[in-house]
């Protein structure tokens, strides 16, 4: 018999769809042993998600991918709001901007998921080894509780079965247009079965000799999509509502005269239901409209039929619901269907080994365009925080804010897209008295509200042992207050130093320019996603004694032996490897020089020289404007220092003086690597 192959792994990841390639994407950054494992045998090609929320651009850009997704997208610009006049017919009701002016540096887009899989897939492979394993999935999964808290241990055992070619390939049904063959995406819709029981018996009887492995880690992460196989062994459930509400979506070059076709529109139409226009890339346009095609089964719930969902069945849909204009295609690229359910996890992680991501975790309609982009928020939340226990710089302890911090987004996202369905998917009321309707000043309220939600920058992470803020403790699912280490060591913002800047939100941005050779930078691009924590010291006019003298005694405090950076850097390792520190000063940019500033600031390396790109200072651009940054972000003239997470979000505001401040913050949960 055939030896079974048997591994250790730091990292396996389950699951090559956003959610799962994000975490992947952290750990090449991060140069972690890890595997990502999927069961199909390749990537989404077309159709599936296609929204990008402003944060996610700023999220891609961090990683290097984001001009690619911004160049590449379509840019939404303008909404448009469609509702029947008082004849029933519709008309323009309104104009609204797709995102919030002035939010982000970027704008929300649209682009298929299959672009966004490629330019992940592009990062891992430039930074690491890593490659999804396609074809494989895990049959089996075992955790040794006696050995979670240990940090050397691999309390996880995985088997994991490498499926053929024919069994990678899901069966997927196709329609015929214009005698082009068109693939639907309805084996990954929730109306199809899943098939993932299939596969594992299939691949069973097949008696080859490396068709099973077994692999030990030291975490698992589940990005296994909404019926997670991992989720399963785990014994966790989703919670939550299951509706009626069937939606086709198509993605067609439109021939239309709806003048609107371009931009994203919210059409309600008196009796025909409702429907949402995405112009997309390469003149695609998607159209999510809700099907009313259902059909009660024996239990309390009802299904689809899905044989009688088809392209026809959802243009005469939009055809109703878009009269008296016309629209048809010639050119269709992808359609589904897919029935909302709007569901969270009980619990997002296990002994914080084994931690659930994206749609293994929540699921929601997509029309709000947040599924995509909350589920690469997940793993990008929990990315960094696993590499940097798993590296030994940081205690397990942070890991429990995984699930304090974005099972509340979950929430919230479940809440806003319940709102959202119900006053999209309801009939327009024709007049103040009819109850039953919906009132379209109560979905514009909404849909203007829900923008910055939307947006994915309104998250402000609450009060834990890595966001030093007052607030009410919050508690993981076993009970322990993941905020007890911030309180023990008693390290609290002091917001009033820099209005502009939220702890627990991710830092704004703004243009300042480098000291040494002036070149404009957003501040955001400062802080790539590498697993760094920056200390950004807001310096003043550091040609005023006081304020130079503050930071002089910064930079002493900073460098001593006691304090964060040589405590908490491993032995050996570069003088970034763990914290970057950068200051932005405002004194006039021609009146200092870089050698003006302690030596902390510039450090130096015996081949490459001084470091020029940790000195930054508010000015004006000869070409790009911006400048100010100290009242765009509210900071005090008197300074301050800021710490941001290495996934940007802000963790502690606090004076120059209160060093001590920084190093009992960090003391709270990095492992002392140096005594
Ligand atoms: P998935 O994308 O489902 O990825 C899971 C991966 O795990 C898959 O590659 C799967 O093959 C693999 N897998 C599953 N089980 C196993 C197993 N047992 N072993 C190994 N591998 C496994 N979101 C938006 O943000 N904007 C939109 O506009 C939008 N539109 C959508 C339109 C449609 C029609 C659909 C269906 C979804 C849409 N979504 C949208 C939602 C979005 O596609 C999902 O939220 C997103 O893909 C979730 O990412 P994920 O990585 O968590 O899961």
């Amino acid at each position: 018999m055939a030896t079974v192959l048997e591994s250790n792994v730091d990292v396996l990841i389950v699951g090559g769809g956003p959610a799962g390639l994000m975490m992947a994407t952290w750990m090449a950054k991060c140069s972690i042993n890890a595997r990502i494992v999927d069961k199909r045998g390749t990537k989404i090609f077309n159709g599936q998600a296609d929204g990008l929320q402003c944060r996610t651009l700023e999220i891609l850009d961090s990683l290097g991918i984001g001009h690619r997704a911004w160049r590449e997208a379509n840019h939404m610009v303008e909404i448009c709001l469609w509702n029947p006049d008082e004849n029933g017919v519709i008309r323009r009701s309104d104009r609204i901007p797709d995102t919030i002016p002035g939010i982000s540096r970027f704008q929300q887009v649209v682009l298929h998921q299959g672009r966004i899989e490629r330019f992940f897939l592009d990062a891992i492979a430039e930074a690491s080894d890593i490659r999804v394993e396609r074809g494989v999935m895990p049959s089996s999964l075992k955790i040794d509780e006696s050995l979670v808290e240990d940090d050397a241990a691999y309390p996880i055992t995985v088997t994991l079965r490498h499926l053929t070619e024919k069994e990678a390939t899901p069966r997927q049904s196709s329609t015929s247009v214009n005698g082009e063959v068109v693939q639907d995406g309805l084996f990954r819709s929730n109306l199809a079965k899943d098939d993932t029981q299939d596969l594992l018996e299939l691949s069973k009887l097949r008696d080859k000799a490396n068709s099973e492995e077994i692999v030990h880690a030291k975490y698992l992460v589940g990005a296994d999509g909404a019926h997670s196989w991992t989720r399963s062994q785990l014994g966790l459930k989703l919670e939550g509502d299951s509706t009626d509400y069937i939606w086709g979506v198509l993605d067609i070059v439109p021939i239309t005269d709806f003048p609107d076709i371009r931009m994203r529109c919210a059409i309600h139409s008196a009796s025909n239901g409702s429907i949402m226009v995405i112009p997309r890339e390469n003149k695609l346009v998607r159209l999510y409209i809700q099907l009313t095609t259902t059909e009660k089964t024996g239990d309390t719930s009802s299904r689809a039929d899905r044989s009688k969902i088809n392209p026809q069945v959802i243009l005469e849909s939009a055809q109703k619901i878009m009269a008296p204009y016309k629209i048809t295609y010639r050119k269709l690229d992808w359609w589904t269907a897919y029935q909302i359910g709007q569901r969270v996890g009980t619990s997002f992680s296990v002994h914080d080994r084994v931690f659930l991501a994206g749609d293994a975790v929540h699921t929601h309609s997509p029309k709000a365009g947040q599924g995509m982009n909350v589920s690469m928020q997940d793993t990008f939340n929990l990315g960094w925080k696993i590499a940097s226990v798993v590296k030994g710089h940081a205690k397990r302890s942070i890991l429990k804010t995984y699930q304090s911090e974005r099972r509340g987004i979950a929430q919230e996202l479940i809440a806003f897209d319940h709102k959202f369905s119900r006053l999209f998917s309801g009939r327009p009321a024709k007049d103040v008295m009819d109850a039953e309707g919906i009132s379209m000043e109560e979905f514009k309220a909404a849909f203007l509200k829900g923008h910055m939600f939307a947006s994915g920058i309104a998250v402000n992470y609450g009060a834990s042992e890595i966001v030093a803020k007052e607030g009410s403790r919050e508690e993981h699912g076993d009970g322990t207050d993941v905020s007890v280490a911030n309180v023990q060591s008693n390290v609290i913002s002091d917001e009033s130093l820099c209005r502009g800047i939220t702890v627990g939100m991710r830092i704004p941005s703004h243009k300042v320019l480098n000291q040494a050779d002036a070149r404009p930078w957003h501040l955001q691009e400062l802080l790539p996603s590498n697993g760094r924590w920056r200390i950004i010291v807001f310096a003043g006019n550091v040609t005023n004694s006081e304020q130079r003298g503050k930071l002089e005694k910064l930079a002493q405090d900073f460098g001593s032996q006691s304090a964060f950076l040589s405590l908490y850097t491993p032995e050996g390792a570069k003088y970034d490897e763990v914290f970057e520190l950068l200051v932005i000063h405002n004194a006039p940019r021609t009146s200092v020089s870089i050698f003006d500033f302690p030596e902390i600031f510039r450090p130096f390396d015996e081949i490459d020289g001084w470091d020029y790109n940790k000195i930054f200072v508010d000015d004006v651009s000869y070409h790009e404007g911006f400048g100010n940054i100290y009242d765009a972000l509210g900071i005090s003239h008197s300074g301050c220092v800021v710490i941001v997470r290495p996934d940007q979000y802000v963790s502690y505001v606090g004076p120059m003086e209160n060093t001590a401040a920084v190093s009992r913050f960090f003391g709270g949960f990095l492992r002392v690597q140096q005594q």
